[in-house]
């Protein structure tokens, strides 16, 4: 066990290292004597962790187990500068089979074998010995007193310099391997455990659709996008031209919107719940329905077709269906899809409502421009920026071939955007449609040395923060909806964020509920009451 603390420390804990002691003088004997502190207080952390859960029969497959997660834990850190907190464990507990696959590569092998491998090697050899239990009883109390005192004291001798290293950047505690591993693990079945124990909360019950007396249906197709990033939008001012044909159509871009977190598992529940980022509560927004439970109480006509990993308890129990299982014509391979396949049917399924009337809302989940691998994400018609990464490993590309890589991905994006739309405008005369399309968070291509995304929101660069929003609306929707274009383009250019989403299909829709908050209606300000035509204000 002292073996195992004394290489995690060592082998795995670089990052942590570099990170605690940025901005300290290495020629300077303060910065040594704090570091070889950290060291051992880490050492002995591990140690006690390590004494309290295993004994003569766990010790092995416990040590072989953190060996093998912290090694690959590392590797994840140190190419993508990624943070192993509860959140991100969350979602890599969470990935399939097809996501997995694609983070596989030589770089990754070599180094398990070298982390992970050699220490298992190692770990084999050693024999333990029985003792008697009152020895070995003995002998385990001491070393955890021991241990728990030596830390003790540490902490008190270091005070200082640990409070403000844990006030200026609280995040590097989830460096710590593989104690970050244990926290984030019990951190995550701890919360899993309450959630599963009772039901979802009611979430309106109250909400009502006000009926307009029109007979035209009514479809509103939500696009949620994957890993889609402002900087990097053409619409949004972006220096390249990525989203060529959304800007030939009447679309509304929001270029100032902020993401609810940097991960899926964050973001998505997130941004079907009524308070989002301006007052986090994971725990609550996990434990209560969601938008769209919401809008089927009401009495819309809700699907879920999902591209990706799921809803994430967004959908539960409500029609859903997933691209893979539809498996459209030429555009699946190996249980991924590209994002065309979303609407695959929708021609029909539009001809079909066209005669029945009602409210639908259809959210599409793309695949997007889910990485690392983004020249997986989109066919080859669509790979125009060249020389494009083809590699699965960021690390083998430059980060030009990376950056038109990502960048082939958004085009395609686009594509599915413009090849919707369309759709929806072949049917506008027979039914009221809007599209509403919105990225769950960005992405790092290597600014800062990051890559890939899910940063601890605090210190998360608005790289992976800031997400393109676009909505597109037929004639009869704005009419239909009192809607004031030019005023709703006005609002667009202010700064907005996931926590409108909410509110403003609510708003959109006519969901008369009192957990709508008309101050997070996006459109609030730049719609007709529908009432007004009738009351008309008496002028004198
Ligand atoms: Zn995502």
């Amino acid at each position: 066990m002292a073996v195992a603390s004394l290489f995690w420390v060592l082998a795995v804990n670089g990052l942590f290292f570099g990170a605690a002691l940025q901005g300290r003088a290495l020629s300077s004997p303060a910065t040594w004597a704090f570091a070889a502190g950290l060291a051992v207080l880490l050492f002995g952390v591990h140690f006690l962790l390590l004494a309290l859960v295993a004994n003569r029969w766990t010790v092995k497959p416990l040590v072989a187990l953190l060996l093998v997660a912290s090694a690959a834990a590392a590797w994840f850190m140190q190419a993508y500068g990624v943070y192993v907190d509860p959140m991100m464990l969350r979602s890599v507990l969470r990935t399939d089979v097809a996501e997995a696959r694609e983070l596989w590569s030589w770089g990754l092998l070599a180094h398990m074998a070298l982390y992970a491998g050699l220490p298992l090697m190692l770990l084999w050899r050693v024999r333990i010995e029985p003792r008697p239990w009152r020895r070995a009883a003995l002998r385990r109390g001491v070393a955890l007193v021991l241990a728990g005192v030596g830390v003790v004291a540490l902490l008190a001798a270091m005070f200082q310099p640990l409070a403000s290293l844990m006030r200026n950047h609280r995040e590097v505690r989830y460096l710590v391997t593989p104690a970050n591993l244990l926290w984030s693990t019990g951190a995550v079945l701890a919360r899993d455990a309450r959630g599963a124990a009772q039901p979802r909360q009611p979430l309106g019950t109250d909400a009502t659709l006000a009926a307009d007396g029109n007979p035209r249906p009514r479809v509103l197709v939500m696009v949620v996008g994957e890993t889609a990033r402002t900087a990097n939008w053409g619409l949004s001012g972006y220096a390249r031209q990525t989203t060529p044909e959304l800007s030939r159509l009447p679309v509304l871009d929001f270029p100032q919107v902020r993401s609810c977190g940097t991960d899926t598992e964050t973001s998505l529940p997130c941004m079907f719940a009524p308070v989002g980022r301006r007052d986090h509560d994971e725990a609550r927004i996990r434990g209560s329905e969601s938008l769209l439970h919401l809008l089927a109480r009401a009495g819309v006509d809700v699907h879920w077709r999902d591209n990706q990993s799921g809803c994430k308890g967004v959908c539960d129990g409500l029609p859903q269906d997933t691209v893979a299982s539809l498996n459209p014509p030429g555009l699946c391979n190996g249980g991924r899809c590209l994002d065309e396949g979303l609407l695959a049917g929708l021609d029909e399924w539009l001809a079909r409502v066209s005669g029945q009337g009602g409210t639908h809302v259809w959210v599409l989940h793309m695949l997007g421009n889910h990485g690392p691998s983004y020249f997986r994400r989109y066919p080859p018609a669509f790979a125009r920026f060249q020389p494009a990464c083809e590699d699965d490993e960021l690390r083998n590309c430059s980060t030009e071939q990376i950056v038109n890589a990502y960048d082939n991905a958004l085009l395609y994006t686009d594509h599915v955007l413009g090849s919707l739309v369309a759709t929806l405008q072949a049917h506008a005369a027979q039914v009221d449609s809007a599209m509403l399309y919105v990225s769950d968070h960005g992405e790092s291509l290597g600014e800062k040395g990051l890559y890939l995304h899910g940063m601890p929101y605090a210190i998360a660069p608005d790289e992976q923060t800031r997400v393109p929003m676009v909505t597109w609306w037929s004639d009869g929707m704005v009419s239909r909806t009192g809607l004031d274009l030019a005023c709703l383009r006005q609002r667009a250019a202010e700064p907005a964020a996931h926590d409108h989403l909410f509110h403003t299909v609510l708003g959109l829709l006519d969901v008369r509920t009192e957990v709508l908050e008309p101050a997070w209606d996006l459109t609030a300000g730049c719609r007709t009451p529908r009432a007004a035509g009738m009351q008309a204000p008496a002028r004198p």
